[in-house]
């Protein structure tokens, strides 16, 4: 219902800018003046999780939310930080049923998929982070899946759902990196009938924060014969 309402209003005004509400003519949601308070992540930055580094990184560098860990990904690109403007509205997305703003942070997706390390190789399915079935059903959508179909109109990359959630856990926001870890092992599972062996993947997630789910994700493909696994997000935390 809170969809339909959104879609609806978004009809009526079309130019206003989602961000402030101002009007503005552009065609786009989200004004030049908005946009430009999203906070690009610039060099240097790690180029496995994308965390930005301050100073100048030397053949040494490492860092401190990879280098004690294996990761299962082969990297998570992220071109923004989530902050401002853009967390405001992956919150309201995500938690208030502004679905409309899905093609705002489509737009974020698109810069990500521009990046060298996306580019460098083919990429033969879009890999949305599912949620568990409960938990779709309180949200009323998956808000990684709904990116990547949109993402996939784009880029012509199908989207390839081959990983489910079996279990329920508990929201991670206030758990550590360690924590988070333990809490999601054995969550994820690989789709019965999915054949993935040989395959390049770009998993799919709103949000990086630890990189644990992520992780998890990439463990389950690895396991069933990914040849790559790589991510996107539409910002970092
Ligand atoms: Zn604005
Ligand atoms: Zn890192």
């Amino acid at each position: 219902m809170r969809i339909l309402l959104n879609t609806l209003v978004e009809l009526f005004y079309p130019s206003n800018c989602v961000g402030c509400g101002h009007p503005q003519d552009s065609g786009t949601l989200l004004c030049q003046r908005c946009k430009a308070t999203a906070p690009r992540i610039q060099p240097p930055f790690c180029q496995r999780c994308s965390r930005p580094y301050e100073g100048a990184i030397d053949g040494e560098f490492s860092c401190p939310n990879c280098e004690d860990r294996a990761l299962a990904f082969d990297c998570v690109v992220s071109v923004y930080q989530a902050k401002g403007v853009l967390r405001d509205l992956i919150h309201r997305y995500k938690y208030s049923g502004h679905f409309h703003l899905r093609r705002v942070l489509l737009e974020f997706l698109l810069e990500a998929m521009q990046d060298p390390r996306i580019q460098a190789t083919r990429a033969d399915g879009l890999v949305p982070v599912p949620l568990h079935p409960t938990r779709l059903r309180e949200r009323g959508f998956n808000q990684a899946e709904a990116l990547a179909e949109a993402l996939s109109k784009r880029t012509r990359v199908p989207v390839l759902q081959c990983i489910e959630r079996r279990l329920y856990t508990s929201t991670q926001t206030r758990f550590d990196r360690v924590e988070r870890m333990r809490n999601l092992r054995n969550v994820f599972a690989l789709r019965k009938n999915s054949d993935v062996r040989g395959k390049h993947l770009v998993l799919l997630d709103d949000v990086l924060t630890t990189g644990s789910t992520l992780h998890e994700c990439a463990c389950v493909l690895r396991a069933a014969g990914v040849e790559s696994v790589r991510a996107v997000t539409v910002a970092r935390g």
